[in-house]
């Protein structure tokens, strides 16, 4: 499942250089994630970096974006692969 950074974003810019893959960008007024790039931090990880920096807890999953692990690891080789091009 994709992560999702709610309206109580301070924009302090703590979470977007800790993500592994880039799937974290400053937006107006608060910051945003990509749901094609978030993996959940699975095979690099042992939990998501950005909750993990975060100050003000306002990342939450997006339950929109649903995953599985098996499909979260899947989504991590190709960012990869997509990366090596
Ligand atoms: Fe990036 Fe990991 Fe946060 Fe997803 S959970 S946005 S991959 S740091
Ligand atoms: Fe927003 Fe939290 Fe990222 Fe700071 S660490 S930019 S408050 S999501």
């Amino acid at each position: 499942m994709s992560l999702l950074i709610n309206d109580e974003c301070i924009a302090c810019d703590a979470c977007r250089d800790d993500c592994p893959t880039d799937a974290i960008d400053e937006g107006d007024p608060i910051y945003i994630i990509d749901p094609d790039l978030c993996t959940e931090c699975v095979s690099v990880y042992d939990e998501p970096a950005c909750i993990a920096v975060c100050p003000i807890d306002c990342i939450v999953p997006d339950k929109d974006n649903v995953e599985s692990i098996a499909e979260l690891k899947f989504k991590h080789e190709q960012i990869l692969a997509n990366a090596d091009k």
